[in-house]
């Protein structure tokens, strides 16, 4: 099984920190150069230095992923510093509040809509203006397990996931031939600062009780399946939401 992604430039949104920081770390130690963006320069320069220790080359650069003039250049500045693009990790996403949608407000849609779909719908086109007329490349959208299912209160989150499903399936039957694979990883529950955020530690019990194996993922854990399908061992798969569950949405 080819596992290996030497010779492979991999950028990852929202690299800074949480499950973007593990699999861009996970990339390095495969061998892939890396570049990352995120819009806290201080876990940017933090992980720049991390994914540096690994020996690899990397280029960091702040961008917000809702922006379209952002994400170009951001984009354009990964191949101007690293010498190309194989593999696109869009993954940059933030929470909604937790609040029966009656409740809920036109800013805080807005903003979830702007990152977690609009966000991830303009990586994908840099990723496919730049790797169409190669013939090649893979890009991977950073789901959720509310991709495939949901629970009360997480309906505009719950909404994102649910396109950038949509999005990774419909693009992929749409560039099938390109010699381009898209697939989603959907994760369940992993302690990440973003989780951290929301959640007290009774609610984080509460939470792994969901999963069938009766815990929370791990970083690692989602970054060895993002490795996975940026590598040749995926590569009869496209237009797959791949669970990193713990068995939730088999329930
Ligand atoms: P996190 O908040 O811990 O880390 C996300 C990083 O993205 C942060 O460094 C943040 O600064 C950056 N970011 C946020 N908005 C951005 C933007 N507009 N442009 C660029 N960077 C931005 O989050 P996480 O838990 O690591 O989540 C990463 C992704 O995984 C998200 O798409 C999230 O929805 C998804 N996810 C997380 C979990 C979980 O349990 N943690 C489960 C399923 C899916």
């Amino acid at each position: 099984m080819e596992l290996s992604l030497k010779g492979k430039v991999a950028l990852v949104t929202g690299g800074g920190a949480g499950l973007g920081k593990a699999c861009a770390l996970a990339y390095a130690e495969a061998g892939a150069k890396v570049s990352i963006c995120d819009m806290n320069e201080e876990v940017l320069n933090e992980t720049l230095d991390a994914i540096r220790a690994t020996g690899v080359e990397c280029y960091g650069q702040l961008c917000d992923v809702s922006s379209a003039d952002a994400v170009e250049a951001y984009f354009q500045a990964t191949v101007d510093n690293l010498g190309g693009l194989d593999i696109v990790l869009n993954n940059a996403g933030i929470s909604s509040p937790l609040t029966p949608l009656h409740e809920t407000t036109e800013a805080d849609f807005d903003r979830v809509m702007a990152v977690n779909v609009k966000g991830v719908w303009l990586g994908m086109r840099a990723a496919l203006k730049y790797m169409l007329p190669k013939g090649q490349g893979n890009i991977i959208n950073m789901a959720s397990a509310l991709a495939k299912t949901t629970y009360p209160g997480a309906g505009f989150y719950t909404t994102s996931k649910h396109a950038v499903g949509g999005l990774t399936r419909n693009s992929a039957v749409e560039y099938g031939e390109s010699g381009v694979r898209i697939n989603a990883i959907c994760p369940g529950n992993v302690l990440t600062p973003l989780m951290a955020g929301m959640t007290t530690p009774e609610i984080r019990e509460q939470l792994a009780q969901k999963h069938p194996m009766k815990r929370l993922g791990t970083t690692e854990e989602i970054a060895a399946a993002a490795v996975f399908l940026a590598s040749d061992a995926s590569s009869f798969m496209t237009g797959v939401l791949l669970s990193a569950d713990g068995g939730w949405t088999a329930i």
